[in-house]
């Protein structure tokens, strides 16, 4: 019997989700044996062509990680989903926007100026910029388009299924192929991880205050932390409260605070204003200056709050920007 064709693609992304995928381990022996990998650039030497050639919803599933930001990606993001049965993003660049879509508060033009010109290491007198196309002797050289936004994966494409983590974690990404392989998947749209907020997950969510009151913020290099007692009972901003379950509360193990990786619950649709709104409204000082002053020791707060999920947030994007990616 043939096996089920699985792709796997990258767009925006670090490759962090594709060592995820190795990080499977002597558990990648037992799943080559199941499946039929037909696209995998990272690790495999196939060509679009020969996903191209192939009947629509031949595959059973892409598992597709990165964000949308180019042409290109938009493509090849549109071709896997025709081919596939499901479309699942994998890692929280797909689901949520990720890292990449920080850039969302800056215009395509500030970005490339400050890459091609003002850049601290930058030598570029001529101010030269890529071109979108450029002939040199009779060979013509195309550029994808750099958009303007970058986009979750379900904000160009239908998605089925989501595989949240920074990277995912090898035992949800096992869980979820089995259960995808065994034909026992959820409802669409489902987040496959628990949905449970990470503090119930976390072995310090003993310590963890009914009432905080918030005097003074600190970054976890700036003082001596208590290795058992809540993070945000020390000062810490941790996301745990407003971030999904299912890492097994890795950082917060290690002694790092939670960064929000897994996204928000079902319950929770702006996981960047959840937090936000429930620390603001524990800051012990009650006039501007003095809550000011606590404020400010959060540095970069889009970049605390919203380090995964700007894309899918409620700003999205910077407001001058057009949504449709152009
Ligand atoms: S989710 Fe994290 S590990 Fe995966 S591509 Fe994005 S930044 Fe890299
Ligand atoms: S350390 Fe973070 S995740 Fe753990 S209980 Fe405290 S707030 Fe929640």
């Amino acid at each position: 019997m043939a096996k089920p064709k699985i792709a796997i693609y990258w767009c925006s992304s670090c490759g962090g989700c594709e060592e995820a995928v190795v990080d499977l381990a002597e558990d990648i022996l037992d799943l080559v044996q199941k499946i039929d990998i037909v696209l995998w650039p990272v690790a495999m030497d196939f060509k679009k062509k020969d996903v191209e050639s192939m009947s629509d919803k031949s595959i059973v599933a892409t598992l597709l990680n990165g964000a949308i930001r180019t042409s290109e990606q938009e493509e090849m993001v549109h071709m896997l989903r025709r081919k596939s049965v499901y479309m699942i993003a994998y890692g929280a660049c797909s689901h949520l926007g990720g890292i990449p879509s920080l850039a969302n508060q800056f215009s395509r033009e500030q970005i490339l100026k400050f890459v091609y010109e003002d850049g601290p290491s930058d030598v570029n007198p001529e101010k030269t910029r890529p071109l979108p196309s450029y002939v040199d002797n009779g060979r013509d050289l195309t550029l994808p388009k750099f958009r303007n936004v970058v986009r979750s994966l379900d904000q160009v494409v239908d998605v089925d299924y989501y595989i949240p983590g920074c990277p995912p974690t090898p035992e949800i990404t096992k869980n979820a192929i089995g259960a995808l392989l065994e034909g026992k998947l959820p409802p669409k749209g489902t987040v496959l991880a628990p949905d449970i907020a990470l503090c119930d997950e976390c072995p310090r969510k003993e310590s963890k205050p009914t009432d905080l009151s918030f005097t003074e913020f600190w970054r976890p290099h700036q003082k001596e932390i208590d290795t058992e007692k809540c993070l945000l009972a020390q000062g810490i901003i941790c996301m745990g409260p407003a971030t999904r379950a299912g890492c097994g509360a890795l950082c917060t193990k290690g002694n790092m605070p939670c960064s929000g990786c897994f996204g928000p619950t079902s319950r929770v649709r702006d996981q960047g204003a959840k937090i936000l709104s429930s620390i603001c409204s524990n800051i012990a000082p009650k006039e501007d200056e003095q809550i000011d002053k606590v404020l400010a020791k959060i540095p970069d707060p889009v970049g605390t709050f919203y380090r995964y999920g700007l894309a899918h947030s409620i700003l999205r994007r910077k407001v001058s920007l057009p949504t449709n990616g152009e």
